[in-house]
């Protein structure tokens, strides 16, 4: 027997129900925000994610899928969404229409990660991206639409994290801060963090080893060191935040693990998944576009992980609303699988979801099957319903029954 790829999950037909319900909510909650679908392809050039993300990230340095594809180029599949738009904005020239251009994807990310609950190899997410404006009212926006996207979905409990990474200015001054405060208990951090110090002080914060945390947790502070801009964008965005009825918290460890974030940087985090508890992250990239040979271009955007948000929606017992058939007809006997077929053709056709027995089942396997398949009305074909033109139609949970003129049994399952 070949298996499934280690760290991948199939969506089987008993489940999928819930991916649509899902993906429904997202896109529905995007187009009330004016945010239009971004469709990029799985993979792309590896340079594009070595530029951009940062080969000093643990995404780069372990986690890409790359190989040699039989033209000698090295294909990387998509670790994440951003970088991909970015490069389709440059490449379409998407700049020449009226920004801000509001964007969002659905899409497969593949990482080589360690499998266990909500850190998969393959995983999915929704993400948005909003380019052409560096006005915090854009965070706004975005963190709004997070908000909202959540709270539709029904889960309760999810808190906003809120960090400003200031520009690569004021960042300088604060990795000094940082690398000397580490500077005294390196020995006893990790062998990560170690070389974090040296390639990226500032992932140093993002550490999830217990001592790491703990030693982080006694760090400079980034918001001491922001310079004015960045400081009163920080400030406009916190009060922007609270006039909407958003509550966040100030997380000052909050770093995120991309290099091109600037300024804005938040995460919705659960307490209810364990350690994989961030189930959104996001922020502002103002670098981002330039960093890969477009124009400045002032950008902010998140993405959530759909892996986690289903298994927080299970754990909540969210209502995943399955659309199951209406009906489900069924043959006296073979003679009538005919009659059968032409009856389901006729209700389909007038929108209505129905099946019939095709495989030669008896009447008892058929009402089993019905059962099975969740239908909500069973409805049972024979010579004497052709000859009186008269039908039972059966609830079947309830196992109520109504008779019917088999000639209006459309109007009847339209009605009921
Ligand atoms: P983590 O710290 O949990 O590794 P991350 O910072 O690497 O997350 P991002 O790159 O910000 O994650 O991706 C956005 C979201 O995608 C995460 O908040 C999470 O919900 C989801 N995600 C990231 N990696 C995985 C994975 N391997 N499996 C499932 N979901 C993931
Ligand atoms: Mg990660």
């Amino acid at each position: 027997m070949i298996n499934i790829p280690k760290g991948t999950k199939d969506a089987l037909p008993s489940e999928s129900y819930k991916w649509q319900y899902l993906e429904g909510k997202l896109r529905r909650v995007a187009s009330l925000y004016n945010v239009r679908e971004i469709r990029t392809p799985v993979f792309e050039h590896t340079e594009l994610f070595v530029r951009s993300i940062g080969d000093g990230t643990d995404v780069v340095s372990k986690e890409m899928y790359s190989f040699e594809d039989k033209g000698g180029r090295s294909i990387t599949l998509k670790p994440e969404g951003t970088a991909p738009v970015a490069r389709s904005f440059i490449e379409n020239s998407l700049d020449a229409l009226s920004l801000p251009l509001k964007m969002y994807y659905i899409t497969p990310c593949f990482r080589y990660e360690r499998p266990q609950a909500g850190r998969l190899r393959e995983f999915h997410q929704f993400g948005i991206e909003f380019y052409g404006a560096t006005s915090p009212y854009l965070d706004l926006d975005c963190i709004s639409l997070a908000y909202d996207a959540l709270k539709e979905l029904g889960l309760k409990n999810v808190v906003l994290r809120l960090n400003s990474i200031g520009c690569p200015e004021c960042r300088k001054t604060y990795t000094e801060a940082l690398k000397a405060y580490f500077a005294n208990h390196l020995d006893v951090m990790c062998g990560t963090c170690k070389e974090r110090y040296e390639r990226n002080p500032l992932r140093l914060l993002d550490c999830k080893s217990p001592i790491c945390k703990n030693i982080g947790a006694g760090a400079p502070k980034i918001t001491d060191y922001l310079c004015d801009d960045c400081k009163n964008h920080h400030d406009v965005l916190c009060g922007l935040l609270k006039d909407n009825d958003i509550p966040y918290v100030i997380d000052e460890n909050i770093v995120r693990g991309l290099d091109y974030y600037t300024r804005t940087v938040f995460e919705f985090v659960t307490n209810e998944l364990g350690a994989q508890g961030t189930v959104c992250g996001g922020g502002r990239y103002d670098n981002l576009v330039s960093s890969i040979g477009g124009k400045q271009t002032g950008c902010v955007g998140f993405a959530m992980g759909l892996e986690r948000l289903l298994m927080l929606m299970e754990e909540q017992g969210v209502d995943f609303c399955p659309t199951n058939p209406k009906v489900f007809v069924m043959s006296q006997s073979s003679t009538y699988a005919g009659t059968c077929m032409k009856i389901v053709s006729e209700l389909r056709r007038n929108g209505i979801s129905a099946d019939t027995e095709m495989t030669g089942k008896s009447l008892k396997a058929q009402f089993k099957y019905a059962d099975k398949i969740n239908a909500e009305y069973g409805v049972v074909i024979g010579g004497s319903e052709i000859e009186t033109n008269t039908v039972k139609v059966k609830h079947l949970s309830s196992s109520s029954e109504t008779e019917c003129a088999l000639d209006e049994l459309t109007d009847f399952l339209k009605n009921n």
